[in-house]
């Protein structure tokens, strides 16, 4: 058995036989002292150049990485649509003093928006509108009731 190895200093290819593994000799074509690597130690020129073009890309890669992720995909927008519909209904009920009319619409438009929401997260949104729609016109409904009995 012979070690193939290269030499450090001139990069002759060299040969040795596998009993001097370990042991110190001269470059027959630079005259260096050398090492001749033992056969654990081999590592064929193909590897090397593998290993050598690994260590490439990677810095490449590391090079590149500060550049900015790429945006996800757009996400069309959430419909709102009935949770800004109950929130109004309860608001307008509040303002207009209509919650007898328009505090219960917006206690339908909200569970809608909630349902919705529930069902479809990643279609309906507003779950915080629909919440607050429903929860002001509850408020307003009740209001309205007393109202209509005391007034
Ligand atoms: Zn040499």
């Amino acid at each position: 058995m012979e070690i193939k190895f290269t030499c450090p200093h001139c990069q002759a290819a060299m040969k040795a036989p596998s009993d001097k593994a370990g042991c110190q000799g001269k470059c027959s074509k630079c005259g260096m002292q050398v090492v001749v690597p033992t056969e654990t130690e081999l590592v064929s020129p193909e590897e090397q150049a593998t290993s050598r073009f690994v260590n490439k890309s990677q810095n490449i890669t590391i090079s590149l990485a500060p550049t900015p992720a790429m945006t996800g995909p757009i996400s069309p927008p959430l419909k709102k649509g009935f949770a800004i519909t109950s929130l109004v209904c309860s608001l307008v009920g509040v303002l207009a003093c209509m919650g007898i009319i328009l505090g219960p619409l917006a206690i339908i438009f909200g569970g809608l928006a909630l349902r919705n929401a529930n069902r479809q997260p990643q279609v309906y949104g507003g779950k915080g509108l629909a919440t607050a729609g429903l929860i002001v016109g509850i408020v307003v409904t009740l209001t309205g009731f007393v109202w209509l009995i005391f007034i």
